[in-house]
């Protein structure tokens, strides 16, 4: 395939621009891919990323496009030590006031923490010869002509030294505050119409080294809380180095203490004794640390008339979702897979592949929004404008779960839903809720 151009910049080595600068290695003759921290050279925690000690799963939806972009990604984080589980089998899930008893999906991911899945993909991208990662580079401001296209970045580089890069195509993948926005409202005086729903979510994660009844044995537990009386959730799945991540939340000023016993204890109030049971009796291998979301939010780029052609917007920063969801890691990859598709659309130039790139990006953030704020409306303490029909949706997916529990069709459907491997809609088909409204 002929390139696209000569250079492309992408801000941000977070998951985004880690799977960004994969795809558009294939269109342009170099790419640049900057990040304000210093990476490490093994897998670490790093400040630009201060949800990464906490749980990160990738739904299949992600799993497929990472291994698109990177052949040999699955192997890769299987020789890194990351489990491989089923969805469905290997999680036993205790859901809607009842625990489901482990059965096959066929939807296989691995599980591991976050800083071996960015380092895992880092030490794949850096094998592209035509991709520089730039560390502890900081994005100062986007560079465009007068009315015209986006035409590089400005940087402070390693050495402190503020320079100009000229580049055809900027994709911002700097995260959940929104760089674009920001950079639109300062420079075009356009305010970009934003989504928010106040979640009050407050994680709170720490690795324990497995029970020796668990050592080499791929199987994990999930409990999540009856909505609205309860809003207490835990997670014990196996991750690399014969340890478990265990994570518990609470919303709306319930909040998982940070001390080892208070730790336990919110464990054992969970409503499923599970995941207190096999975790007691485990060693902590690190501090327990929280971290706090206090909103979802969801920046309209598409609504803003003129944006600047040449610049894409990729990730969090156009949707910061519930994380209870898992859905951001995956739908950052599916957005860097529309990016490849339109850019493979655009026959020879780069005319119209940004157009093409956020109609599509914005159905991805909006099918991952709508999933999330029917766990969050649940509860009456969240705020935000409900959607008209909330009390239907509700029901209905309230339906369809039930149904799930005996349907081997249906579960396989809700799971592949809330996998991000097809639309929400798939399950507001009318035959589909005729048979669940009937259980
Ligand atoms: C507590 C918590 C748990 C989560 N759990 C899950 C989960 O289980 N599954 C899931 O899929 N998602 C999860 N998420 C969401 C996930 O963390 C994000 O959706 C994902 O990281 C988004 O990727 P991104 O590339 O858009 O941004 P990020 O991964 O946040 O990366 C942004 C990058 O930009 C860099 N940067 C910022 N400013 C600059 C600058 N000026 N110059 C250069 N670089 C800059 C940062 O250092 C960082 O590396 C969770 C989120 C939270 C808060």
């Amino acid at each position: 395939m002929s390139l696209l151009g000569e250079r492309a910049i992408v801000a941000g080595a977070g998951i985004g621009g880690l799977i960004a600068a994969g795809v558009l290695s294939e269109f342009f003759h170099e790419v640049l891919l900057l990040e304000k921290d210093a990476l490490p050279l093994t897998p670490g925690q790093r400040k630009g990323v201060p949800q990464d000690g906490q749980i990160h799963v990738i739904l299949k939806g992600g799993d497929n496009a990472f291994a698109a972009v990177f052949p040999g990604f699955r192997e890769c984080l299987a020789v890194a030590g990351a489990t491989p589980l089923e969805f469905g089998k290997d999680l036993q899930t205790y859901e809607g006031g009842r625990r489901h008893s482990p059965k096959s999906t066929g939807i296989v991911v691995h599980s591991q923490t976050r800083p071996l899945l960015e380092f895992t993909v880092r030490t794949l991208l850096a094998k592209l010869p035509n991709v520089r990662i730039l560390d502890q580079t900081r994005l100062m401001d986007i560079l465009r002509a007068p009315d015209g296209p986006v035409t590089g970045v400005a940087i402070t580089d390693k050495d402190g030294q503020r320079r100009d890069l000229a580049a055809d195509l900027v994709v911002e993948c700097m995260g959940r505050s929104g760089y674009t926005g920001r950079w639109l409202a300062k420079n075009r005086g356009r305010m970009v119409a934003e989504t928010e729903l106040g979640i009050d979510l407050v994680y709170t994660s720490a690795l324990l080294h497995r029970t020796a009844a668990w050592r080499g044995r791929n199987f994990g537990w999930i409990t999540r809380p009856t909505a609205p009386h309860n809003t207490k959730s835990g997670v014990l799945v196996p991750i690399e180095g014969e340890r478990w991540m265990m994570t518990l939340s609470g919303r709306f000023g319930e909040v998982p203490p940070e001390d080892e016993a208070g730790f336990l204890a919110y464990a054992k109030a969970l409503e499923d004794p599970h995941v207190h049971r096999e975790a007691k009796d485990a060693r902590f291998a690190t501090p327990i640390t929280s971290y706090r979301i206090p909103r979802m939010i969801w920046r309209h780029y598409d609504q803003v008339a003129d944006f600047p052609d040449r610049l894409i917007p990729l990730g969090d920063t156009i949707a910061g979702f519930n994380p209870l969801a898992a859905q951001g890691m995956s739908m950052a990859a599916l957005h860097a897979i529309t990016l490849r598709d339109a850019l493979h659309g655009g026959l020879g130039g780069l005319g119209g592949a940004q157009g093409r790139y956020m109609t599509q990006a914005m159905k991805i953030a909006a099918d991952a929004w709508s999933l999330g704020e029917m766990l969050d409306f649940a509860y009456p303490q969240a705020k935000g404008t409900r959607p008209d029909d909330l009390a239907e949706r509700l029901a209905a997916r309230a339906a369809v779960f039930k149904l799930a529990a005996h349907d081997k069709e249906v579960r396989g459907l809700v799971f592949e839903v809330q996998n991000m491997l097809r639309p929400p809609s798939a399950l507001q088909d009318a035959a589909l809720l005729a048979r669940a409204f009937a259980v």
